[in-house]
């Protein structure tokens, strides 16, 4: 965070869901209630802006959001639906079940949204003020619950102001919300799964479907307030060329990520070289991790060669994402 924002809080109401969608347009961040719990909104096509997010809550690590759109149709600009996958978006939405789906080549999500993922986390909200807002800005809002890491999923503005305040643009006041828990989350990458339970129960979901859902437990469980959801093992994206991390000196043969303005040893002979950012800006280094890695995977190095990333803000969870897809497999 550089300097503390001023955080107004506006009573909802059309002209609060107006000023919302010049803010999230300019990459700012607004909270406002969903019936789950209040979330935390950024343009999802903003990997700026993501950053700031992530920072603002205080993330220990880049999860991946969820997408929320205004309808159906507005989703299938994002993720590829089947049969069964249209039944359950025609039966729960709009509410409080979100589906984790492949994600389309067209979808502008940015990188940084999804983790690097080819699957993407979409919901389409029923509260009236979510939707306002939504329909306002007229684009996919990723929006984790508007809490501090580590808190309390809040359920009122106060608990947002209380968390946020100085860190974000606006908190939209809508009254308590009504769920209060988060969202079901469906993975439908095959046979549908349920990856975390919440605010739509497993025995509505399987009378749409017809049949049972099968239950993927929590494999690890995240230092964030949110458990990661289930099938976050295999859901990190994991470059298929190892990385050398906290590299000071380029190999023959390698590629090398950088980060900030002087070159380590040996650069000139990388195959390729990408950098976080070159002025050593961390919230410019997260917007570009994942989609830098993407690029260098394809780039057909020996290994990714990653230059030291300080610890401080942002970094801790640039690194935390960098061990991961590091770790041996
Ligand atoms: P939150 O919005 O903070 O309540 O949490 C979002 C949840 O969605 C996290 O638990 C994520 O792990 C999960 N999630 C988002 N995108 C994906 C995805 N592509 N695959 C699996 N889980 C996802
Ligand atoms: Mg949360």
């Amino acid at each position: 965070m550089t300097a503390a924002l001023t955080t107004r809080v506006a009573k909802a109401d059309s002209a609060a869901a107006a000023e919302a969608a010049r803010i999230l347009a300019a990459g700012g961040l607004v909270a406002f209630p969903t019936e789950t719990v209040y979330g935390l909104g950024a343009d999802a096509a903003n990997g700026p802006a993501i950053a700031r997010l992530y920072e603002a809550k205080g993330r220990p690590a880049f999860n991946p959001l969820i997408a929320h759109v205004v309808d159906l149709e507005a989703a299938r600009e994002l993720a590829r639906f089947d049969a069964r996958t249209m039944r359950l978006a025609q039966a729960f939405w709009p509410g409080p079940l979100t589906l984790v789906l492949p994600k389309l080549r067209k979808c502008r999500v940015a990188e940084l949204a999804t983790a690097g993922l080819d699957t993407i986390a979409v919901r389409v909200p029923n509260h009236p003020v979510a939707r306002d807002v939504l329909a306002a800005f007229g684009k996919p809002v990723v929006a984790p619950s508007a809490n501090r890491s580590g808190h309390v999923s809040p359920t009122r503005a106060e608990h947002v102001k209380a968390d946020l305040a100085g860190r974000i643009d606006l908190i939209i006041d809508g009254g308590a919300t009504p769920v209060g828990v988060e969202s079901t989350i469906v993975a439908c990458l095959g046979e549908p799964a349920l990856l975390r339970p919440g605010g739509v129960t497993r025995a509505a979901l399987e009378r749409t479907l017809r049949h049972t859902l099968a239950y993927i437990p929590p494999a690890i469980s995240s230092a964030d307030d949110t458990p990661l959801a289930p099938g976050m093992l295999a859901s990190h994206y994991a470059p298929h060329t190892r990385l050398r991390l906290n590299a000071h000196y380029v190999e023959p043969g390698e590629v090398l990520l950088g980060f900030g303005p002087t070159p380590p040893e040996g650069a000139k002979r990388a195959k390729k070289v990408l950098n976080l950012s070159p002025r050593g800006d961390l919230i410019e280094a997260a917007a570009n991790l994942f989609s830098h890695l993407r690029v260098l995977d394809a780039a057909g190095g020996s290994t990714i060669a990653v230059m030291p990333i300080p610890a401080a803000g942002l970094g801790e969870a640039i690194n935390d994402r960098l061990a991961r897809a590091a770790a041996p497999r």
